[in-house]
């Protein structure tokens, strides 16, 4: 099968301009002007972008939190990811308490094998950083598991004590792995919110309240001190306040190898949508959404790449039912928001069409840095060689976000009615049409799982000062 992408303009993180693309089978087979070849199929990309398939590097498809489980099975929720142009993600294999990683594994494997419809890795959570486990982490890096989340928060369900934190992170510095921190000050915010819930806050806007910024860039700050103890880079997942930007920051000037992500929730909702009594339990997820000055700060991380990249953490709750759990106490209001499908149209819309970040940078920061520093060498560029999954985008689209239009399998969207501009027209994954036109022509179990490559593959530079843009923002 070959596939005459025609009239685009290219969109790469380091280069753009026009040219023609033919997909020859799963790979991208040649780039030209004006290419005249003969194809299966010709795809009109006039007046469109042609850019490398989104990566989604933290979704929880599934995933049981409190005697529930996120709504969005592999299958719905990697259809719906395709539907916004990302054409893989990388998931959270959680290891089971007192079990071994392979046993996390084994389980995510079974949810996703044959369900699938866009190519997906996993990263482990590690759930009990036992000494015993240390080799099991250099296993999983040779097998192509090479990230491991753990937490300064939750205790008592993932929490790691600073010894086992420097444990893991230790091993990974040897072992071409890296360690991924849900970076809060759990045991604190756990006072916090009792202190609330006593004093009868227990609508969702407690959960906002009780989880301060400072103890985000407390846990931020000494992660970043352990990791540099140990000679080991971290990523800090979904980074939500200023406070924590400032320690990777400073961390990223002195040329250390910290990496962090944030998250569309972060950068378009705000702590005000988390009142207006229980409705707000639909913005519930950790860390919380912040008041918006955070939100400045992060677009202008984004720009100058102290934040690599934005992931979603897509981890669906229907508000009837799910959600529900957490009447009358929003400590049991199941943690997490949708967005798999709406992060690369938000970001086109609030930050190239508003002038934050340019089109190349859109690229990197929903496709190439994932794809260097999650080791997916065949991902996040087009490029002759590389796999086919390719977004035809259009810039100029407009469309409104809505619960009764989404293709997530939940009851809600955290972006009601709000218009955005661009949309992905046309996808593909590994050189076969999943979606074209608003219609859907993928299937169940044409995603493969992803052996991902050791950190070393491209590694992306720190930042240095010199290198530094003023941010287009703030
Ligand atoms: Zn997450």
């Amino acid at each position: 099968m070959r596939t005459l992408i025609k009239g685009g303009t290219i969109v790469n993180a380091d280069s753009m301009g026009p040219a023609d693309v033919l997909v020859e089978g799963e790979e991208i087979a040649l780039i030209g002007k004006d290419l005249d070849v003969p194809a299966d199929k010709v795809i009109d990309a006039g007046g469109k972008w042609v850019i490398p398939g989104g990566i989604d590097p933290h979704t929880h498809m599934e995933l049981p939190f409190g005697g529930t489980f996120a709504k969005d099975t592999f299958e719905t929720g990697t259809r719906a990811a395709a539907f916004g142009g990302t054409t893989t993600i990388i998931d959270f294999a959680v290891q089971p308490r007192g079990g071994t990683f392979h046993q996390g594994l084994d389980t995510w494997h079974e949810k996703a094998d044959g369900k699938a419809c866009i190519d997906y890795g996993f990263h482990c959570i590690v759930s009990d950083m036992r000494d015993e486990l240390l080799p099991e982490m250099d296993q999983l890096v040779e097998e192509g598991v090479t990230t491991f989340k753990l937490f300064t928060a939750y205790p008592g369900v993932f929490l790691s004590d600073d010894g086992a934190i420097f444990k893991a992170l230790r091993q990974t510095a040897t072992n071409g792995g890296m360690i991924l921190m849900h970076a809060e000050n759990g045991p604190v915010i756990d006072v916090v919110a009792a202190d609330l819930v006593a004093a009868g806050t227990t609508d969702p806007i407690g959960h906002g309240l009780a989880r301060y910024p400072v103890f985000e860039g407390e846990a931020t700050n000494r992660v970043i001190r352990l990791a540099q103890a140990a000679g080991a880079p971290v990523y800090f997942v979904h980074m939500s306040a200023r406070d924590a930007l400032a320690e990777v920051r400073q961390a990223r000037d002195e040329g250390w190898p910290i990496y962090a992500e944030t998250c569309p929730q972060y950068l378009f909702l705000s702590l005000d949508d988390m009142g207006h009594g229980f409705e707000g339990a639909k913005f519930v997820c950790s860390p919380p959404l912040r008041t918006p000055d955070h939100a400045v700060e992060l677009w202008k991380g984004l720009a100058v790449n102290d934040l690599q990249l934005v992931g979603t953490d897509h981890c669906p709750f229907d508000f009837h039912g799910q959600k529900e759990m957490g009447r009358g106490d929003f400590r049991k209001i199941p943690n997490g928001l949708p967005g798999v499908e709406e992060r690369l149209d938000l970001l086109h819309d609030g930050g190239v069409v508003s002038g934050k970040i340019s089109p190349m940078r859109f690229v990197e920061i929903t496709s190439t840095a994932a794809a260097r520093l999650f080791g997916l060498p065949q991902k996040g560029v087009i490029a002759a060689g590389k796999d086919a999954d390719i977004v035809v985008y259009d810039p100029n689209r407009k469309h409104v976000l809505s619960a009764s239009t989404h293709h997530m399998a939940v009851d809600y969207s955290c972006y009601e009615g709000r218009t955005v501009q661009g949309g992905a027209d046309v996808v593909l994954s590994r050189g076969t049409t999943i979606v074209e036109g608003g219609e859907w022509l993928g299937r169940a179990g044409h995603g493969r799982f992803l052996r991902r490559e050791r950190r070393g593959f491209s590694p992306i530079t720190p930042s240095r000062v010199e290198e530094r843009v003023p941010a287009l923002v703030g």
